[in-house]
């Protein structure tokens, strides 16, 4: 059997992914690559979500690439107009030409003495296998086999129908019917509204509360700005702005947290009314920024709640009874459907079976490098976006990055690139401080990040420009060579 090689190989084509063949093509040319994608489409969590109203929770302006402007009229975008968006990056640069679908990768195992790693995929029952100079990760954070579901009492009792977001059935008629989403996340503020259009009662059943904002889903200055001026420039002038607020507001919420708590409180009051009990269904235990803030466009939640169409209940969940749940207080509600929007099984890049040299890596015991390469392992970046801004900031300077370190190497005429802890000083953390029950279920699982640069994640996207596209690509952390790791740097 004959084996491929390609100097790049992508595992992914999502947003990282594509993203990865747009700068590997204009910044690498002479680099050849290819995009190993598991599923049969581009497009990864916006393909695969498509429950109704799926939409992002943070503006397109910087959720959308550096390279391609987003001109659609909303800031906050469906689901579906995000996938053309991303259908359309990757016909105008060519980059689904080198996408294999159906390609499943588990397994990658680097040998020094090529300087190469053979990657192994699933495809048709099959395994194919392909060698590598760089294997590029953009595998998304969470398992797509399946999403996360509490072990709930009773579920086999109930009769009507239990649907995860993840896997929700398009043929799923819920018009007149009641429904109970379980969760208080993203998802479950997005499906509520939406689900309240035809429903014929829906409730949000939370066990505790989150910090829910809205802003609009237009953005008018944006969408002026862009009437005058040529399209690449008012994007990059909404971009900034839209970057430099986020930071703002997050430094502030850290520094600050008892006064950025109040002012969202007095702004879901202001929009719920005096009457309503905003302290109990609204007031999350802990301060503003230790997880994500839920995004809703034009109040539409608090509307629908106004409205009458929707309800939020915060009670702990007893069982699931045939008519619906029972809760710990006592209540019961009653139920058609039951939507458990409980959130993803975060994984570690894909859950990748990886050897170095033939010792198998165990990520967990290693230190992220600028939160994209791993203490030990030679030659291997993955895309992991920001937590506290849109992904695409950090996964667009990941490719840039990686696309330096690519042109470095060709330059010095070195085969290796690996990152080197041997600093004392430096200690181990978290490698995301969110308190979110989803991190927490897995952090164990994930690399740590260390207490200083360039161990250290920023989750800044004006120091990781700094950072990524100016630090100097060999800073004496990232150890060079022609082939062979010594022994005790192996991951
Ligand atoms: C419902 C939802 C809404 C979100 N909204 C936002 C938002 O508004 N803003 C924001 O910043 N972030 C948001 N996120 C986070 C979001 O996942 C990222 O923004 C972004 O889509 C991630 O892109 P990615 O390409 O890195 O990963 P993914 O979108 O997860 O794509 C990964 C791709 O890799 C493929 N793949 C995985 N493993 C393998 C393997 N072993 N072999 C081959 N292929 C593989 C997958 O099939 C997939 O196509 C949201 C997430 C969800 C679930």
């Amino acid at each position: 059997m004959t084996i491929e090689h390609f100097d790049v190989v992508v595992v992914g084509a999502g947003i990282s992914g594509i993203g990865a063949g747009r700068h590997l093509q204009t910044r690498c040319p002479e680099r050849t690559y290819v995009i190993l994608e598991g599923r049969t489409h581009i497009g990864g969590t916006w393909d695969l979500f498509r429950y109704p109203g799926v939409r992002s929770d943070s503006d397109m302006y910087t959720l959308g690439y550096s390279f391609k402007p987003w001109t659609g009229a909303k800031s906050i975008a469906d689901g579906p107009s995000i996938l053309d968006y991303l259908h359309e990056t990757a016909t105008e640069n060519g980059i689904d030409e080198h996408i294999r679908f159906g390609h499943h990768v588990n397994a990658a195992s680097w040998d020094s003495a090529t300087a190469r790693w053979t990657v192994e995929a699933a495809h048709e029952g099959k395994r194919v296998r392909i060698t590598c100079h760089f294997l590029f990760m953009c595998s998304g954070y969470y398992d797509y086999a399946k999403g996360y579901t509490p072990d709930f009492k009773g579920t086999g009792r109930f009769k009507g129908k239990i649907v995860h977001p993840q896997c929700w059935p398009q043929d799923l008629d819920y018009a007149g019917k009641r429904v109970v989403v379980i969760g208080s996340g993203a998802t479950a503020v997005t499906l509520v509204p939406e689900l309240a259009k035809t429903a014929g009662q829906v409730i949000m059943l939370q066990r505790s509360p989150t910090y829910v904002i809205s802003r609009p889903a237009e953005d008018r200055f944006a969408n002026g700005l862009r009437r005058w001026l040529p399209p690449m420039l008012a994007y990059g002038i909404v971009r900034w702005r839209n970057v430099l607020l986020q930071m703002w507001i997050f430094n502030l919420a850290r520094a600050r947290p008892e006064r950025v708590k109040k002012k969202l409180l007095d702004l879901v009051r202001g929009h719920l009314g005096p009457n309503y009990d905003v302290a109990t269904h609204f007031t999350p235990r802990y301060n503003p920024w230790e997880q994500r803030l839920c995004l809703v466009p034009d109040a539409d939640l608090f509307e629908a709640i106004r409205a009458g169409s929707a309800g939020v209940v915060t009670d702990r969940i007893d069982t699931f009874t045939e008519k619906g749940i029972l809760l710990e207080s006592g209540k019961a509600i009653e139920a058609d459907i039951i939507v458990t929007a409980t959130g993803l099984n975060l994984q570690f890049l894909s859950g990748l079976d990886t050897t170095v040299d033939g010792r198998k890596v165990d990520f967990s015991t290693t230190l992220g490098y600028k939160g994209m390469m791993f203490s030990g392992v030679p030659n291997l970046a993955s895309s992991f976006g920001y937590t506290n801004a849109s992904w695409t900031l950090k996964a667009d300077l990941t490719c840039e990055y990686v696309c330096r370190l690519l042109n470095h190497m060709r330059a010095t005429g070195t085969a290796m690139a690996t990152p080197i802890l041997d600093d004392p000083e430096v200690t181990p953390e978290q490698w995301v401080d969110f308190s979110s029950g989803y991190f927490q279920r897995s952090l164990h699982e994930f690399p740590k990040q260390g207490s200083k640069l360039p161990w250290k994640l920023h989750q800044n996207y004006a120091r990781d420009i700094l950072l990524l596209r100016y630090g100097a690509v060999d800073d004496g952390v990232m150890a060079f060579s022609k082939t062979g790791i010594p022994e005790e740097h192996r991951a």
